[in-house]
C-alpha cells in the first residue's frame, strides 16, 4: 500500500477506505473529513513589518464525497486557501489536515509526494505544456499504474476529446483546454480536486460541462473545493461558503 507520510503524521489508522477514489491509498482516513482546516491564520510578512492577511482565523470541514464552493471578490483569500490546503504555504498559525494527514507536520519531501498521492489541481489559466499534445498532457497526471494510458482514453472520450487527442494546446478552443487540464487533474483518481478559478475562462456552456464532470466526481466518491469570484458553482455545491478579507463565512 501507497502512502505519503509515516504514521507519526497519521491521525488515524483504524478505519477502511470506502472512497473509491482512494483504492489501497488511504485504508485511514475515510470516517474523519477529506480537509480539515482549524484556526488557520496566513499572515504575508511584508517590508518594514507589515504584515498582510491572507487567512484570517479560518474553520473548514469538507467530507469524502461532497463538493464545497467559495466565493469571494479578488483578494479575498481564495487562492491562499487553495495553496495551504494543498501543502504549498505553511500557515502562519493553526492546523491543517487533508486526508488524514497532518500537512505541515511532516517534511517538505513527504508534502510533495503527498500531493502527487492524494490532490488534483485545475486552475483558470490551465497550464499545459505547449509542445505536448492533449494525451502527453493528461498523461502528466498519471500515477503509473498499469491502467493510466486506458484511463486516459476514457476521460478523452467522456469529455468529448477524441477528435483533439493528438492536437496541442494552440490548436484546442479554451474549453477543450481546460477540459484537457480537467483530465490531467482526474486521472490519478486523487482524493481531493483543488480548483482554483477553473470556470473563469469559460463560456456558459464549457462552465456548466466542467462543474458537471466536479460534480460526477464527487458523486463517486472524491471532494472537491472549488473557489471563485462568481455564483457559477452553487447549484452543483453541497456545501456553499463565501470568502471576504481572509475568512469563511
Ligand atoms: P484571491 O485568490 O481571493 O484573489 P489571494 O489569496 O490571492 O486572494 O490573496 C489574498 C490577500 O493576500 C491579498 O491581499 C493578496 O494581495 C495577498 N497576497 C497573496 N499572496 C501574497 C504574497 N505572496 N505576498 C504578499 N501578499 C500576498
Ligand atoms: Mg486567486
Amino acid at each position: 500500500m501507497q502512502t505519503a507520510s509515516t504514521s507519526t503524521a497519521m491521525l488515524s489508522t483504524s478505519t477502511r477506505a470506502i472512497n473509491k477514489h482512494n483504492d489501497a491509498r488511504t485504508e485511514t482516513s475515510t470516517m474523519q473529513p477529506a480537509i480539515s482546516l482549524t484556526h488557520v491564520t496566513k499572515r504575508y510578512a511584508m517590508p518594514r513589518g507589515c504584515n498582510v492577511v491572507g487567512l484570517d482565523d479560518v474553520s473548514l470541514m469538507v467530507d469524502s464525497g461532497q463538493f464545497v464552493s467559495v466565493q469571494g471578490p479578488s483578494g479575498s483569500g481564495k487562492t491562499t486557501l487553495l495553496l495551504t490546503i494543498g501543502g504549498m504555504q505553511r500557515p502562519t498559525s493553526g492546523q491543517v489536515v487533508v486526508a488524514g494527514h497532518d500537512l505541515y507536520a511532516i517534511g517538505q519531501a513527504e508534502r510533495t509526494k503527498f500531493r502527487a498521492i492524494h490532490l488534483g489541481f485545475v486552475f483558470q489559466m490551465f497550464h499545459l505544456v505547449p509542445y505536448l499534445n492533449v494525451i502527453e498532457n493528461i498523461c502528466l497526471g498519471a500515477d503509473g499504474r498499469p491502467d493510466n494510458r486506458q484511463q486516459a482514453h476514457a476521460l478523452i472520450e467522456r469529455l468529448g476529446l477524441t477528435e483533439r487527442q493528438q492536437h496541442k494546446p494552440s490548436r484546442l478552443s479554451v474549453g477543450e483546454c481546460q477540459r484537457t487540464a480537467l483530465a490531467r487533474a482526474l486521472i490519478a483518481r486523487p482524493d481531493i480536486i483543488l480548483a482554483d478559478e477553473p470556470t473563469g475562462n469559460l463560456d456558459p456552456e464549457n462552465t456548466e460541462e466542467v462543474l458537471r464532470v466536479l460534480a460526477q466526481y464527487c458523486h463517486e466518491g472524491g471532494s472537491v473545493l472549488l473557489v471563485t469570484h462568481g455564483a457559477e458553482a452553487q447549484h452543483h455545491a453541497d456545501q456553499r461558503l463565501k470568502m471576504e478579507q481572509g475568512r469563511l463565512c
